[in-house]
């Protein structure tokens, strides 16, 4: 039985498992990033992450196939560096494949952390089925990251760019977005959109019964008075709120399945560009499977009914249409699963160097 590390670099923590080639996780754990030290630090911390987890599985080190890191991006991966990371400061064509191989003396394959995701999905979660080929992930957080399966082979593009679904434009001139371009998905779909264009419509003047529970006049709230606000009952009309900032996207759907209007609208919204989205790529990819991740999927079949509908109005009507749109099963161990799934990947195509 073959074994992959597969090892996930966060802003906040870098996650680590093996996982066999019977795509069962054997261990796992979890370490905080600590980018402040640097990224020789943090790169030779990650590799004694990947030494202890082999440990822990009770497999030594010299019997791990591979090792996949997933890191967010921009990459050069045919080099197995890591070019740039908006989340970690300081972090500049950072050579870390190689110094990972050289510290744990095992061959190891970087890849774009949304990208590990999605093949994590593909390989071990809800793409893990007898005859899936073809699967897009879109994950909806404070983005909307993306990851593109085509016969069984994720898409990197010419220059290792590829591929940003969330970066497709689907409104003209729109919002602007933190690539640059204008009327990005992101920008519409995301969890950090969704709050964004419910503050927007509050300050608006519209009425919602988020103004029951969120003040729009008490923007920075002290944590002390937030805590005595609770005590006393928060929620009241003239009793302290917290601002418009502290709202959440999970408020969002809470006020939509209670029935509010604006939330609702702006759920409608959300579903509506995302089911445009869907359809974009169906007529490029035709997929099998459309994945949806991250933090919005809490939101379940409220959301994603609502996707699903959005989609069927929207597509086209010439044959039907039998992709599978649906929610993604592994949660926030699809990075390092996906990674050791990319490890397995480049050592059955001989991609793997070290
Ligand atoms: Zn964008």
């Amino acid at each position: 039985m073959s074994h992959y590390i597969g090892l996930d670099l966060g802003g906040t923590n870098v996650k680590c498992g093996v996982v066999d080639a019977d795509r069962r996780v054997r261990s796992h754990l979890s370490i905080p990033t600590d980018a402040s030290k640097g990224p020789g630090a943090v790169v030779e911390a990650m590799a004694q992450a990947a030494l202890d987890v082999a440990k822990k599985a009770g497999i030594p080190i010299e019997k791990v196939d591979g090792i996949g890191i997933g890191a967010p991006g921009p990459l050069d991966m045919k080099r197995g560096i890591l070019r740039a990371a908006p989340n970690l400061p300081g972090w500049k064509d950072v050579p870390i494949r190689d110094r990972i191989t050289q510290i744990t003396g095992r061959p190891a394959v970087l890849e774009n952390d949304a990208n590990a995701a999605a093949f994590g999905e593909f390989w071990a979660g809800a793409g893990k089925r007898d005859g899936v080929r073809d699967m897009i992930m879109l994950t909806l957080g404070t983005g909307v990251g993306s990851g593109l399966i085509v016969d069984g082979m994720l898409i990197h593009g010419a220059y290792d760019l590829g591929a940003e679904a969330g970066h497709m434009i689907v409104v003209p001139n729109g919002r602007a977005c933190g690539c640059g371009q204008a009327g990005c998905l992101e920008s519409y779909a995301s969890a950090t959109a969704t709050v964004k264009r419910v503050i927007e419509l509050l300050r608006g003047g519209e009425p919602s019964s988020l103004l029951d529970l969120f003040d729009p006049w008490e923007e920075k709230i002290e944590a002390e008075e937030l805590r005595a606000s609770k005590i006393i009952g928060a929620g009241k009309r003239g009793m302290k709120r917290p601002g418009l900032d502290k709202i959440t996207a999970k408020d969002v759907f809470d006020a939509a399945k209670a029935g509010d209007a604006l939330a609702l609208r702006v759920v409608d919204e959300v579903a509506t560009y995302l089911g445009i989205a869907c359809v974009s790529l169906c007529r490029l990819f035709d997929p099998q499977m459309i994945v949806f991740a991250g933090g919005m999927i809490l939101a379940g079949d409220f959301l994603f009914d609502r996707v699903r509908e959005a989609f069927r109005k929207q597509t086209w009507k010439v044959v039907e249409s039998k992709v599978e749109i649906v929610q993604a099963v592994l949660g926030n161990d699809a990075g390092f699963i996906g990674a050791a799934a990319v490890a397995w990947n480049a050592a059955r195509t001989g991609a793997l160097k070290g």
